[in-house]
């Protein structure tokens, strides 16, 4: 059977279960027509379990208890210090659960166990950054002496609707659990219908944190459905959303009658620019990494290289023979680099950019299933150069495990390169020059850039991008005031 297959071959964690609820103030609860739908594993694309499918009456529901636990409940009058005990115990906890946290991310999510665990430690920081954060929180005063006393009066705005991809999905909810209750808000979160199974863990982590019932709801559901509702709920006044650019359109419109606050974190097609005086093997390594960490499902992804031609021939030979020593496996595989993409439907799509790109360039690594992976969303790492910019593998999201190099001979050429696309979230920039390194990185369309760096994120600095990769930043006090009213008082003395 497949099960005996996935017993051989992947891993199936103990004590799977079989059903995910909602959780609606306090309690585990099905969608009130029975709905559910079916949870997928990438290794083996069985159905392991099915999950509660929200519609708008469960919504409802879970909005409604939200409301109430905001406006009667303890949590948004508490002082920030009595959240931040509740928070730093949530990060203990999921700390102290890492292994198993990612253990059921990897089944589901199909990402490496070593990479999933790295994201579970991640998520404890998150609490922990924005617990110490709201006790450090500061306010302005302006004076006019002998006149005037101004003062801002920070507060929480209600409930927080917070929608959330597949892509390491226990990490990005909890970079919007953290802040959003840290400030004293309530929340209902929409996890990404792909991968439920690692959210189904927050209810209990809260409940024994001893956060009040009706503060944290989840419900699960489709986009279109659940999510859709959140969205249209005249009691939600917030929305924070991650996830496709095209998504974040629809969401945009449907939020515009209700003037509703919205955070936007979306695609990305990130250019990595490697100039002839970088330290190339630095380079190579990074750009690697870059793009087939996590394997490629990521928003940051340096998903296009742009290498300057005195050096362009060896980048890309040193590059095709990295890629090609990349290690796809098994997603439990402690070894495995590269695992399983997250669904068979986004493997269709990543394999329709690979058929595409054998056109559009050359060939140098990957184009296919690796050997040995007759089934399950694998892909081999797939390195395509020449890529002309009007490629479409040079301008669309791919989000998998698939890089285009492009060859450039001028700094102004590689800029007009770098900025070609409708995107803008990340850049990752490589050379020795410091003149230009800082010339460059101001001058790229990204709200992010790393240079001479790998994707190594500061929880204090913005996070977030420009064009059509996102509204908005959050990071730091930036997501403190996302989540926050800041209301101006003045006293006339
Ligand atoms: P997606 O847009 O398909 O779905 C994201 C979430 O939105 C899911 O929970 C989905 O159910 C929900 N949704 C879908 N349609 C909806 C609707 N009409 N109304 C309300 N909710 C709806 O994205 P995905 O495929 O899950 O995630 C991958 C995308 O996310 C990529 O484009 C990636 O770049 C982006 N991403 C961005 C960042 C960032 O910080 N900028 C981080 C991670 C991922």
């Amino acid at each position: 059977t497949d099960t005996a297959t996935l017993g051989a071959q992947g891993h199936v964690p103990a004590d799977l279960p079989t059903r995910i609820q909602h959780y609606v103030d306090g309690e585990l609860v099905d969608s009130a027509d029975g709905a559910t739908f079916d949870v997928l594993d990438p290794v083996s694309n069985e159905v392991y379990l099915q999950a509660a499918a929200g519609k708008a009456a469960d919504v409802d529901r879970a909005v409604t208890a939200a409301r109430r636990a905001f406006t009667e409940g303890p949590w948004p009058r508490m002082l920030p210090r009595e959240r931040s005990k509740v928070l730093h115990r949530i990060a203990d906890i999921v700390e102290s659960r890492d292994a198993r946290l990612a253990e059921l991310e990897s089944f589901d999510s199909g990402l490496p166990i070593t990479q999933a665990l790295g994201q579970a430690r991640r998520a404890a920081e998150n609490f922990r950054f924005f617990a110490d954060l709201v006790v450090a929180q500061a306010d302005d005063t302006f004076k006019v002496p002998g006149r005037q006393i101004n003062y801002v009066n920070r507060k929480p705005i209600g409930v927080a609707g917070l929608i959330t991809p597949w892509n390491t999905p226990f990490m990005l909810e909890s970079w919007k659990l953290g802040p959003a209750l840290a400030t004293g808000n309530t929340v209902v979160l929409k996890p990404a219908e792909f991968t439920p199974l690692s959210a189904s863990l927050w209810a209990g982590i809260f409940a024994e944190a001893g956060l009040p019932s009706g503060v944290f709801n989840l419900v699960n559901g489709l986009g279109e459905e659940a999510g859709d509702a959140l969205v249209k709920h005249p009691d939600v006044p917030l929305i924070s959303f991650t996830g496709e650019s095209r998504t974040g359109q629809v969401i945009f419109g449907n939020a515009a009658p209700f003037l509703k606050g919205l955070s936007m974190e979306l695609g990305g097609k990130s250019p990595a620019i490697v100039f002839a005086d970088a330290d190339l093997e630095a380079a190579v390594d990074a750009t690697v990494y870059g793009v087939f960490s996590l394997n490629g499902e990521r928003c940051t992804a340096g998903s296009r290289i742009l290498v300057q031609r005195d050096v362009y021939d060896e980048f890309v030979e040193r590059y095709a023979a990295q890629a090609k020593r990349v290690k796809v496996g098994f997603p439990h595989d402690p070894d495995t680099e590269v695992g399983a993409l997250v669904h068979p439907e986004h493997y269709d799509k990543v394999m329709s950019y690979v058929e595409i790109g054998k056109s559009e360039g050359r060939l140098v690594a990957g184009g296919g299933r690796p050997e040995g992976f007759p089934a399950g969303n694998f892909v081999a790492p797939t390195v395509f150069a020449d890529v002309p910019p009007s490629a479409r593998i040079f301008q669309e999201e791919i989000f998998g495990p698939v890089v285009a190099i492009t060859p450039f001979d001028t700094d102004e050429e590689a800029l007009a390169l770098a900025n070609d696309t409708r995107y803008g979230l990340a850049a990752y920039v490589w050379t020795n020059d410091l003149k230009r390194a800082h010339n460059f990185s101001q001058a790229v369309d990204a709200g992010m850039v790393w240079l001479n760096s790998n994707n190594v994120r500061d929880l204090r600095t913005p996070f977030g991008g420009v064009k059509a990769s996102g509204l908005g930043h959050e990071g730091g006090y930036r997501s403190i005031d996302f989540y926050t009213d800041q209301q101006a008082v003045h006293i006339t003395l």
